[in-house]
């Protein structure tokens, strides 16, 4: 993907959000893009059928598969407009390299977000919050 459609989908995925959060997201893209990093929005806004889908995954008996979240309907802040995942853009690709994830908590810390990644029961490297 190119930086192009990166942006588009940053702006929409960050439109339906809490204004303050997309502004400290977008906080967070400029200090990425400061350092040489591309960073995309996967997830804004989720709605609470989408939050039942992810929590059926790791749950419903297919075998070896893991858990994505432990939040139900409702219980994710994405379900209310107040949480953000982000992922690297590598080359055109996106990158799951934990190393690079570090980051996320560190950009969090400075335009004064939680970082999921320093959740104690479930670490969710990629995901910020109000
Ligand atoms: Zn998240």
């Amino acid at each position: 993907m190119n930086s192009e459609t990166i942006k588009r989908q940053n702006a929409s995925r960050l439109s339906n959000v809490n204004p303050i959060l997309a502004e400290k997201c977008r906080a967070i893209i400029a200090l990425a893009e400061s350092e040489g990093f591309s960073l995309i929005v996967t997830c804004g806004f989720r709605s609470n059928k989408e939050q039942n889908r992810l929590y059926s995954i790791g749950r419903r008996g297919v075998p070896d598969e893991k858990k994505v979240t432990n939040a139900r309907a409702g219980q994710s802040n994405h379900n209310h407009g107040t949480a953000v995942d982000f992922a690297f853009v590598v080359n055109g690709e996106i990158s799951w390299n934990a190393k690079l994830y570090q980051n996320i908590g560190r950009w969090a810390k400075i335009v004064g977000l939680s970082w999921g990644g320093d959740w104690r029961d479930f670490k969710d490297y990629p995901h910020v919050e109000l």
